[in-house]
């Protein structure tokens, strides 16, 4: 028998704080997780593991971000509304993102009037926090709607496909059937293919996207930071296009 066994993370949710969200660009409100390393059987895990770190999931934006647990007054357990939120958990949280606070008002009444090193941070910044995002996205073989109907399609196919030919033609059945298997598989393989694309124009464009539009950068701007995401090796630089980027910045109407 094959016994399937090791290590998987285990994520236990420990409640809501407010904080500054790096991608929204203000304080929102997240979910606090304890990340824990445990061993598995058939990957089912019984302890919440050793203590590998915690993480906070902006309820807006979906980015996770690495956390400390003691920066907050309190966990809160259920949801709330932001400033009620920011009151029980994070106090002085304005006074804790002074700095960052202004930067983003300074952003927002105009983007080209930020010290160059400022702007150039801050757009690296969003690559940088969503390039984990990336890497665990494709560490793995992942499958998502279109996989699962690809699948169902293939099987149906497999089905259908030889039962139809040896009505009509009888002495195919053998070859109809080898036929139908081999398009169900390319089917699913050529499916799974195209997840990656899929995963990085619906989770990643749109929020990176988002995020930089405000900064109003240039293509050349842009272009600098993911070729030193290239050269540092960031899978985000090669599932990435510069001008499927830039367009998504622009908007559907070209509207910023
Ligand atoms: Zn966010």
């Amino acid at each position: 028998m094959f016994i399937v066994w090791g290590k998987k993370l285990v994520y236990r949710k420990l409640g809501h704080v407010a904080d500054f969200c790096p991608i929204c660009r203000k304080p929102r409100a997240f979910v606090l997780r304890r990340i824990g390393s445990a061993g598995h059987l058939y990957y089912v895990t019984v302890s919440q593991g050793e203590l590998v770190g915690y993480e906070r999931t902006c309820a807006q934006c979906g980015t996770a971000f690495n956390a400390e647990p003691t920066h907050y007054a309190t966990v809160a357990p259920k949801p709330l509304p932001l400033p009620e939120l920011a009151r029980q958990t994070f106090p002085d949280l304005e006074q804790a993102w002074k700095d960052r606070l202004d930067l983003e008002r300074q952003l927002r009444r105009d983007p080209h009037a930020l010290h160059a090193d400022d702007r150039k941070a801050l757009i690296r910044s969003p690559f940088l926090l969503l390039s984990p995002k990336v890497e665990k996205r494709f560490a793995s073989t992942h499958f998502d709607k279109e996989v699962g109907i690809a699948a169902l399609v293939a099987l149906g196919l497999m089905m259908a496909g030889p039962a139809l030919v040896r009505k009509v033609a009888p002495d195919s059945a053998d070859l109809a059937v080898l036929v139908c298997m081999a398009l169900g598989v390319v089917l699913v393989i050529v499916q799974i293919a195209l997840a990656g694309g899929r995963f990085m124009r619906r989770e990643v464009l749109p929020v990176l996207a988002k995020c930089l539009r405000p900064l109003q950068p240039t293509p050349g701007e842009l272009q600098a930071v993911m070729a030193e995401l290239k050269t540092l090796r960031h899978k985000m630089a090669t599932k990435l296009t510069l001008p499927e980027l830039v367009a998504q910045i622009a908007g559907p109407r070209g509207d910023r």
